[in-house]
């Protein structure tokens, strides 16, 4: 069986927008070029500032969107233009954790029929008694009691809710679940819990995950690779722990400088980014970077940068990734403003949620109650 499961060459999502009585549309590059591969049973995030268009990036690897151009393999079948049963098919076999655990279910169903409503349609030949005692062996997976199935959302805690959203995600046994942003629309204190079950389940359920994320400390400590995209492109990507000991690309340095020392193992200069992300609507020429980005010279803003391979394993979009990695210590790194009390809080969290001492995130959920 390939090593890889799910894979992404040229992907590009454009939208047009406006377009009203007299008014010109605007094309708006939401996804533009994304070349990816996730490997089987490995946890691959793909992080950036909000409007970077990971959150539609995913929504095109789960065709919830239909790709502009480029193509998308799963288990080395090209998925990008499946349509009626195949489609279907595919959704069994690949599941979906929306961000926000409040508006992602129904608050008319019950948690036993949110959480049967997929066996039913993805397991047809279970009986109504085999049915129940799936969703029961499911709850308990994501920490919740069986005699939860019998109340309604209304009823439970935001990290409840996103564990019933996971519980209903596993009920068709996939084989890849894709996360957008699992954890930011819940309280910090249950963030790290979802985040270290999450973690869990891919093990003990032979999962591959993608994580979509802004905050590089919910990554560190669940993912094997990553990917940095910056409007709408990748502008770094390798493996984890690679990223966060050596950033090469100027974005993912500002990333990575914006979140505590602990995170990344070791003291670093912080770098601080000025402006706004411009509009994807209107993309600077050249590399996109060059409008924030303190290492930019004059070339960069006509010259296009690809992304080409940096290591065996990792890959950077910079024409000038080598000499900015050597003259680092002089390159004129300003330091950014001090971490908020909520970034340090979190971090902490998370680092707790990693060791060992950590009480199960399983037996945290019924705590919740
Ligand atoms: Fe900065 Fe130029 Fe590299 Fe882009 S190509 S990241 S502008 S140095």
């Amino acid at each position: 069986m390939s090593d890889t499961i799910l894979k992404a060459e040229g992907l590009k999502k454009h939208f047009h927008l406006g377009g009203g009585f007299m008014a010109e549309t605007k094309l708006v590059r939401a996804v533009d070029g994304v070349s990816i591969e996730v490997r089987r049973g490995e946890t691959f995030a793909i992080v950036g500032e909000s409007g970077c268009g990971k959150s539609t990036l995913a929504r095109l690897l789960m065709r919830l969107l239909e790709p502009t151009e480029g193509a998308i393999e799963f288990e080395g079948r090209d998925i990008a233009g499946i349509r009626g049963r195949d489609l279907r098919e595919l959704r069994r076999d690949m599941q979906f954790v929306f961000q926000d655990p409040f508006s992602s279910l129904n608050p008319r169903m019950s948690v036993g029929k949110l959480v049967g409503e997929p066996i039913e349609t993805h397991r047809p030949g279970l009986s109504r008694a085999q049915r129940r005692q799936e969703v029961a062996r499911l709850l308990s997976t994501v920490g919740l009691r069986p005699e939860h199935a019998d109340r309604y959302p209304h009823e439970f805690s935001g990290g409840q809710r996103q564990r019933i959203g996971i519980a209903r995600a596993l009920a068709s046994n996939p084989r890849l679940v894709i996360g957008d942003e699992p954890v930011s629309a819940l309280d910090v204190s249950v963030q790290a819990q979802v985040v270290n079950l999450l973690h869990d389940l891919k093990s003990e359920l032979d999962m591959t995950l993608v994580i979509i994320a802004h905050d590089l400390a919910v990554i560190r400590h669940m993912s094997d690779r990553v990917a940095v995209m910056y409007l709408g492109q990748v502008v770094e990507s390798g493996p984890t722990d690679e990223i966060f000991a050596n950033p090469r690309h100027p974005y993912t340095m500002a990333l990575l400088s914006a979140i505590p020392e602990a995170a990344h193992g070791r003291a670093r200069t912080r770098l601080a980014l000025s402006g706004e992300t411009p509009s994807p609507a209107a993309p600077p020429s050249g590399c996109r970077f060059h409008t924030r980005c303190p290492f930019a010279r004059e070339d960069c803003a006509t010259r296009i940068p690809e992304l080409g391979a940096a290591t065996q394993e990792s890959r950077v979009a910079c024409h000038y990734w080598q000499e900015i990695a050597a003259d680092r210590p002089a390159a004129g790194l300003t330091p950014a403003a001090g971490l908020s009390e909520g970034a340090q809080r979190r971090f902490a969290l998370y680092e707790a949620a990693t060791q060992a001492t950590t009480p199960n995130p399983r037996t945290a959920a019924n705590a919740e109650a």
